[in-house]
């Protein structure tokens, strides 16, 4: 049985009474537990706002349909060496709610450093698979002076570090395509490095700026200059999802799916369908950690105000996955780049990257796309893409076919709106909708894709709401 099938049956077990109901066959009503707050989503900020209203003294019930907790988190196994490494979410800023979090799960963090820095760094065009003859970056100081010009744009809008408060009307700037606001600005030098750390969300140059600041955001900035990112000693940062799941018991539904929520002046209802039988969740307070586009949100008892916000997302699409026995040497990290294109940023969807891991033939790649793509077709271009370059660039033959070892779909990834109905002040009803109906939301779509900003945001923003009476 592996780690998380344990952590899994002991849940249940202790949830459910030790898995009776499954085993006489009887069908019982549906059991009813009642919490302060029902959080549905179990990824970064839902199980971050699980444990600290716990902490708070309150009672909570979180749902997750996965088995395990995390969301985006990704972390490999190796059987063969027996290590481990993250290839989903890799690192955090070095902040308080940060460091305060994995210290409460005896998580040691570090810098993350040269980890992920392999021995020698190509660039091909992806689209060839032909090696450049030189670097994509402009020099080390063009790019260092372009990162402190950026800074020092980031600094006129001081709102952006905390959700999506917007003064209307919106600052032009931030309604400029993010190519065309590099132009403006001749911060040219910084675009390889953005498309670099801004993964996942397809063509970076079309994308107005308001998104590329609010996910490029100062701490970033300044990690990047710093080489400041932390991340797990251990290289897993599932361990704190796994010891999350421990701590939060029976308070913590896996495996689960929602199936309506039920709202009114005197709570929530939440029927909930499990491994073990149908559950209905009372509770006083709703929140609401999934990415909120309309299709995930059938089991809702949606107004037509939430119906038409949710209803404007977009999202891109964004995929990682491990390869073993790609064809490329050990110690090897080609980086995708087109001199042909603007900037020289590939258009997508496409692979940003194939990488050696720290674990021996295991190598990362990164995909995205504006719009849907199959597995099928991301796996097939990966391997077909991955065998381009390995013949353009007459690396030896290995032993051993090309296999993939992970690969996950991180579906919908970046949620935007339209600059029509950004000017129109779309995240100022968005934002209105917070408290509404007994109902609170966090997580990427109101902070930005980054596990750390969305922390802090929660931890000032939303969990004082919902710890009032
Ligand atoms: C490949 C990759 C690498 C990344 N690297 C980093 C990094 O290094 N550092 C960083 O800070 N950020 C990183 N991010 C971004 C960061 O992880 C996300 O922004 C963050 O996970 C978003 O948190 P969230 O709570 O909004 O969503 P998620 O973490 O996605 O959580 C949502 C959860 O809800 C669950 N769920 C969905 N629908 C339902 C439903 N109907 N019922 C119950 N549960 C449901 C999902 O299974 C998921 O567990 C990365 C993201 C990806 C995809």
């Amino acid at each position: 049985m592996s780690f998380h099938n344990l952590i899994f049956s002991l849940c249940t077990a202790c949830l459910f009474g030790v898995g009776q109901a499954a085993q006489d066959g009887i069908v019982r009503s549906p059991d009813i537990i009642a919490s302060d707050v029902v959080i549905i989503g179990g990824g970064s900020s839902g199980t971050y706002s699980a444990i600290r209203l716990r902490e708070y003294g309150r009672t909570v019930t979180l749902i997750e349909r996965e088995l395990v907790l995390g969301g985006h988190v990704n972390t490999y196994h190796d059987p063969v060496t027996g290590q481990t490494f993250d290839y989903g979410v890799i690192s955090f800023a070095n902040i308080s709610v940060v460091t305060n979090y994995f210290k409460h799960f005896d998580v040691p963090l570090g810098l993350v450093g040269d980890l992920f820095k392999t021995n020698i760094t190509y660039y091909a065009d992806f689209t060839t698979g032909k090696p450049l003859p030189s670097s994509p970056f402009p020099s080390s100081n063009a790019t260092g002076a372009a990162l402190f010009a950026y800074e020092d744009e980031l600094a006129k809008y001081p709102f952006l570090a905390n959700g999506y408060n917007l003064p209307m009307p919106i600052p032009e700037d931030l309604l400029l395509t993010w190519g065309n606001f590099l132009k403006k600005y001749q911060l040219e030098a910084l675009a390889y490095t953005a498309f670099s750390f801004l993964e996942g969300i397809g063509n970076i140059l079309a994308q107005p700026t308001l998104y590329v600041m609010k996910y490029f955001a100062q701490s970033t900035v300044q990690n990047v200059l710093t080489n400041g990112f932390l991340t797990t000693v251990h290289h897993n940062n599932h361990e704190l999802y796994d010891k999350a799941l421990l701590e939060l018991g029976s308070s913590a539904l896996i495996s689960s799916n929602v199936t309506q929520v039920l709202r009114s002046h005197g709570g929530v209802a939440v029927t909930v369908s499990t491994p073990l039988g149908t559950k209905l969740i009372k509770a006083s307070k709703l929140l609401i950690a999934i990415q909120p586009k309309l299709e995930s949100l059938g089991f809702l008892d949606l107004n037509t105000e939430e119906r038409c916000l949710f209803g404007q997302f977009n999202n891109s699409y964004y995929w990682d996955a491990l390869i073993r026995n790609p064809g490329v040497p050990s110690g090897v990290c080609i980086n995708n780049a087109n001199p042909a294109a603007a900037l020289a940023l590939p258009e997508m969807p496409g692979m940003y990257l194939i990488c050696a891991s720290p674990i021996p033939d295991v190598f990362t790649v990164y995909y995205t796309s504006p719009y849907a793509l199959s597995e099928q077709y991301v796996k097939h271009d990966i391997l077909a893409t991955t065998a381009k370059l390995v013949k353009a660039f007459g690396f030896p033959a290995v032993n051993g076919t090309p296999e993939f070892v992970g690969f996950n779909d991180h579906r919908p990834f970046e949620l935007t709106v339209s600059t029509d109905a950004i000017v129109g002040d779309f995240y100022g009803r968005l934002n209105g909708l917070q408290g509404k109906r007994n109902t609170w939301y966090t997580g990427a779509t109101w902070q930005a894709h980054d596990s750390s900003l969305i922390w802090n945001w929660t931890e000032y923003n939303i969990l004082p709401q919902l710890l009032t009476d």
